[in-house]
């Protein structure tokens, strides 16, 4: 090789401006730069197969990528035996014809900058590819021998403006090698442990075998694009390790997904075995593989699942998918969204058939991600109606048997003429179940969801209905029972005439309570729905439920309590009896302090702190009467 060989070329001025902009980052990520140079040559190799398969010439066998690390130089050879570049070709593409992504990067890198330092984060989306070398290196060599060309030809570079192009004397293997002259403090990059994690890490599914000191560093199939038939259970878990890192764990469920149109993707979620959400880890912050023709280029995409399904690991290849796009781009992106709807549904409809199919597998899921999956309801994406027929629940009926309700279930074995859906909520099941609201319902045999997480009472709360029918809280004013039937009017006649010739009484007792509680109720009336239990506090009409104004009030101090209805059972002894004291002058003041104390009671009852110091008081009262044989 003589002087006159050697041309020496300037690098394109935008080329310019990216190379002083990389070889100065002090952007610490710099193994992106390996995942960038192998995704070079396996675009290299892709193109020689195709090149080989069409032309008939060439060799397909042996097709590959080698690391070779020389410690003591401080130099890293990526090779592979690809397509290669002519001069022509190394002139072009390594420095005088700017790819559209690196001007965008560029462009991007600047506008971000803070201070003068650019935000070189976004790397990793534009593929700036290969002038990412200039991280690790501080002299770029690129020795290639194009599929078409007898010689080789050597790109040098210091990445400061100017790069020559060289023929090679000695005789070279088809493709490309890129020589990295690692900068100061660049070792690590010489250590085989290291770009072996670094392999794994970013390039384990490239369609093209990578090798390290004899080791094929990539050897785990890339099971997704298989059918679904030929994968294994153990490469199904193989794999999910993998994305989780978790040894061992074992997946609820998992997905495999192939279209081919409108559009083309291959995908396998996997739903984990266990919500570590709800064991206190805080919100969930991995997400998707996002890949593009096997090469990983997001790992943890949260945009393509919508958030009630976040739970879910997994991958997604799609060749339809631009990927070299910034994230804010990519949510905008057409096909994009359409693959986020495609993908949720399928999703949905894998639940919905599990649920069918494989009721425990469902209700094991259920128990553990049905906390994250309701928040599908308030999601707004046109699956509202899809996930509340995923929504299970504890009842009445239920209870006990540890079965989970649907709100299908519950509307098919409804009674006739049940236009509403009961609900009850509290802290726990067995305060709910002791709820004096409940008795009606126990009586009549009418079943009643039992939520003991308040955001279950805001999730059906705003959805409303369910197949027509208004879901209400028990201790709701607008609570509707269904008409008794026949049967069940006859088992009380006599209560009824009881309750009949009382009525005039018990007026007069509803206007003692109302005059003595004042302000502490919106109202007072009699009741319908009690049983045995002497009073209730029930909900007006439009205000929120008991439970969910108590937990307004344990968040905002300043927040008032609604006024509530204080319902008497006409049918209760203790009521007859004070309505019978009522009606005479000497029990009055009697009645005026049960009044209050009835009320205070009943406050108790729905979770409510009544005024302690004046119950205690007037009990004791109570029992200075009795104690004095009054
Ligand atoms: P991109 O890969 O996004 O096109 P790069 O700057 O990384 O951009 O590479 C520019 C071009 O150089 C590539 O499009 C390709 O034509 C060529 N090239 C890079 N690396 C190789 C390689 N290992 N073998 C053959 N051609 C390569």
């Amino acid at each position: 090789m003589t002087e006159t060989q050697t041309q020496q070329h300037s690098f394109q001025a935008e080329i310019r401006q990216l190379l002083h902009l990389l070889s100065h980052s002090l952007y610490q990520n710099r193994e992106i730069t390996i995942r960038e140079l192998i995704s070079n040559a396996s675009d290299a190799l892709d193109k020689f197969r195709y090149h080989a398969v069409t032309s008939g010439q060439g060799s397909v066998e042996g097709l590959g990528i080698w690391l070779e690390p020389d410690k003591d130089a401080k130099i890293l050879v990526i090779r592979d035996n690809g397509i290669g570049m002519t001069q022509q070709e190394l002139i072009q593409n390594l420095g005088t014809i700017a790819r559209s992504g690196s001007l965008e990067f560029l462009k991007q890198a600047k506008s971000r900058a803070g201070e003068g330092t650019p935000d070189l984060s976004l790397i990793g989306q534009f593929g700036v590819g290969f002038y990412s070398a200039f991280m690790l290196a501080d002299r770029v060599e690129v020795i290639s021998r194009s599929a078409s060309d007898t010689t080789a030809w050597r790109w040098e570079s210091t990445g400061d403006g100017t790069f020559t192009i060289s023929p090679v004397t000695e005789s070279v293997e088809r493709g490309t090698s890129i020589r990295l002259h690692l900068k100061e403090g660049m070792d690590e990059f010489t250590e085989a442990v290291r770009l072996k994690y670094i392999v794994r890490k970013y390039s384990t599914f490239v369609p093209h075998a990578i090798w390290l000191d004899a080791e094929h560093v990539n050897d785990q199939p890339p099971i997704w694009l298989e059918p679904k038939t030929s994968v294994t259970d153990e490469q199904y878990q193989n794999f999910y390790e993998y994305l989780t890192h978790y040894p061992g764990q074992q997946p609820i469920w998992h997905l495999h997904l192939a279209a081919d149109s409108p559009f083309q993707f291959h995908s396998i979620l996997y739903c984990p075995d266990a919500n570590l959400e709800r064991m206190g880890f805080g919100r969930t912050d991995h997400g998707l593989h996002l890949c593009a023709r096997r090469i990983l280029v997001q790992n943890d995409n949260r945009d393509l699942l919508p958030d009630y399904l976040r739970f879910l690991r997994g991958i997604v290849d799609s060749a339809d998918l631009p990927l070299n796009v910034s994230r804010e781009a990519l949510q905008d992106n057409t096909v994009f969204r359409k693959m986020q709807k495609v993908i949720t549904r399928k999703v949905l409809d894998h639940l919905d058939s599990l649920a069918t199919v494989h009721r425990e597998t469902y209700e094991k899921f259920y128990r553990e991600f049905g906390v994250i999956l309701r928040e599908g309801v308030t999601a707004n994406d046109g699956n509202r109606d899809r996930t509340a027929a995923l929504l299970r629940f504890t009842s009445t009926t239920s209870a006990g048997t540890g079965e989970l309700v649907s709100l299908q279930h519950y509307v098919d074995r409804a009674k006739e003429g049940q236009q509403q859906i009961y609900f009850a909520c509290g802290t726990d099941q067995n305060a709910i179940l002791r709820d004096p609201n409940l008795e009606v319902f126990r009586k009549r045999n009418l079943e009643v969801l039992v939520l003991t997480d308040p955001a279950d009472e805001y999730i059906i709360s705003s959805l409303g209905t369910f197949a027509e029918k208004k879901i209400v809280s028990i201790d709701a004013a607008e609570l509707q029972l269904p008409p008794q039937s026949a049967d069940e009017q006859s088992k009380e006649p006599a209560e009824q005439q009881k309750n009949q010739e009382n009525a005039a009484e018990l007026d007069q007792l509803i206007g003692v309570f109302k005059e003595v509680l004042g302000e502490r109720v919106q109202d007072v009336r009699r009741s319908e729905r009690l049983t045995e239990s002497v009073c209730c506090l029930v909900n007006a009409e439009g205000s929120m439920s008991t439970t969910m104004q108590r937990i307004l009030r344990m968040n905002t101090p300043e927040f008032e309590m609604q006024k509530m209805i204080l319902e008497l059972n006409p049918t209760a002894a203790l009521i007859q009896r004070l309505a019978t004291l009522a009606a005479s002058s000497t029990g009055l003041d009697f009645v005026r302090q049960c009044a209050l104390q009835l009320h205070a009671n009943a406050m108790l009852q729905a979770g409510l702190a009544p005024d302690g110091n004046e119950m205690a008081a007037r009990l004791q009262d109570f029992m200075l009467q009795l104690a004095s044989g009054k």
